[in-house]
């Protein structure tokens, strides 16, 4: 039961630091406090100042959340299209509301970089669920909630884009004057991975001198930001007290703010505790093939290549050996197992490399275990028992000891993120051929962001942001992409 798992590790283990608050029902969402007992280390700890703050943005969300008065008042204003001049009204009430889309990889890390900005600049945050949301995540605020309300007044949430008359991109393009924050019920900003220059003014924006003035602030974004708040002048104090080491952003947000629900918690523990739980060694190997869903052998080659170079998996020789050992004569000489976790789409990659174990007796005579929960053939994004098994997986991921992760996937991210583990990332292959070298150790823990700015907020014109910060680089997956690091 959950209140077992509880029992078994102390209190502050369970509640991570502070990171996470006591006083939820912990049935309803039985991995808010049980997760970190799965992990063998946390990897992080929140610092004083960010758990305070932590504490302080749960309070605005229950003064501000759904179901209050503030809330009422501002939503009936903006549906009402009066202008934001009130600005954020007699209870200072102002919100940032996140319309995530794309893969569930894409979505959680839109709601961790989401909920940072909305915690800098002092805005409840609020969730458009989509198809899935609330069946995937517990809520993380207690006594309130960060889902938005059906009867929002904006409809078709899923449809705006930077071309929006009330959009940050018309604001701030100068040949447009005329009209100002103030003019508008809300201000919607685009940050897709492939937004303008214009739209990315967003990541230098000092919200206290501009947009304060907006109530409003809607928000659609399939990646993770962070990297980009870190070079804006506006919030480097801040964000340096909130996270003094810059590698741990993204595992601490996610462990606050992304729970499982119990339907996904049950698909995550039943899968960890049958083929996961009793070995020595555990190694995620996660493959996401952007060429097509058909297998390639080129991919396999690549994940072969990498788990014998960096020595992940063990070697397999031809010959059978001269002796076989009883059964319980192997268990008490101690044969070490190691529990191999694939995911991916197909299942093509897991047969081969399980075949390879037992076709073929291993050099140090190691036992490799090879699993993979599901293959679903294609993405189906949205479909409520497929983004539950993605979520499952991820998390599974995150479970072990060691990961491969694919580039550019989102979905290897929060795997590795959540884990508080550095991916051993397996270039993107280009022309359908193994990249050599297949892979390479990351720097840090942190996602990748993939759309960039490529601007300095404080000379105002073009620059390297990949050379501004020494905590702030290019990815390995991706040599234009951000990464603290
Ligand atoms: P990205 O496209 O790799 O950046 O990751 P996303 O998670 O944003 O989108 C990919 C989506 O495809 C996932 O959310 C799943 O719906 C599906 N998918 C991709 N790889 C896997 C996998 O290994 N397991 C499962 N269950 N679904 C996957």
């Amino acid at each position: 039961s959950p209140s077992m798992m509880y029992a078994k590790g102390s209190k502050r283990d369970a509640l991570m630091g502070g990171l996470l608050v006591p006083g939820f029902d912990e049935r309803t969402c039985a991995s808010r406090y049980s997760s970190a007992m799965y992990r063998k280390n946390t990897a992080r700890s929140p610092c004083g100042h960010l758990v305070k703050r932590l504490r302080e943005q749960e309070a605005l969300q229950r003064r501000c959340g759904p179901g209050t008065a503030a809330y009422r008042r501002a939503a009936e204003r903006l549906g009402s299209r009066r202008n934001g001049t009130a600005g954020a009204g007699d209870e200072g009430c102002k919100y940032l509301v996140l319309v995530p889309y794309r893969g569930l990889g894409n979505r959680m890390l839109a709601m961790a970089s989401a909920f940072l900005y909305a915690l800098l600049t002092g805005r409840a945050l609020l969730v458009d669920r989509g198809e899935s949301l609330a069946d995937l995540f517990c809520e993380p605020f207690h006594g309130t909630s960060w889902l938005l309300p059906p009867e929002f007044p904006i409809k078709n949430l899923q449809d705006l884009t930077g071309e929006a008359p009330e959009s940050y991109r018309n604001l701030v393009q100068s040949d447009r004057p005329g009209t100002s924050v103030s003019d508008l019920p809300y201000v919607f900003v685009d940050l897709d991975h492939g937004c303008t220059y214009h739209d990315k003014l967003f990541y230098c924006d000092d919200e206290r001198h501009f947009l304060h003035r907006a109530p409003w602030l809607l928000m659609r974004t399939d990646g993770y930001f962070p990297p980009a708040l870190f070079l804006n002048p506006a919030y480097q104090d801040e964000l340096d007290r909130l996270f003094p080491r810059k590698d741990s952003v993204f595992y601490l947000l996610a462990h606050y703010l992304l729970h499982p629900t119990n339907k996904v918690w049950g698909l995550i523990t039943r899968f960890y505790d049958s083929y996961l739980k009793d070995s020595d060694e555990r190694l995620g190997i996660q493959v996401r093939v952007f060429d097509g869903d058909t297998p390639f052998k080129h991919i396999l080659d690549q994940i072969t290549a990498c788990t014998s170079q960096e020595r992940l998996l063990p070697e397999v020789v031809e010959q059978e050996p001269s002796s076989f050992p009883a059964p319980a004569a192997a268990a008490a000489a101690g044969a070490r197992s190691k529990a191999v976790l694939m995911t991916g789409l197909n299942s093509w990659y897991y047969e081969n490399i399980r075949s390879r174990y037992w076709q073929s007796p291993t050099a140090t005579g190691v036992v490799v275990r090879v699993h993979q929960p599901s293959h679903e053939e294609h993405q189906l994004s949205g479909s409520t028992t497929h983004d539950m098994k993605a979520m499952a997986e991820m998390y599974l991921l995150s479970m072990t000891d060691a990961i491969v992760t694919s580039g550019w996937s989102t979905f290897g991210y929060v795997g590795h993120g959540l884990g508080g583990l550095s991916p051993w990332v397996m270039f993107k292959p280009e022309n359908l051929t193994t990249p050599d070298p297949p892979c390479r150790r990351a720097v840090s823990m942190e996602p990748c962001l993939h759309g960039p700015p490529f601007y300095d907020c404080r000379v105002k014109r073009g620059a390297d942001t990949g050379k501004m910060v020494p905590h702030v680089r290019h990815c390995e997956d991706m040599s234009w992409g951000l990464k603290l690091v």
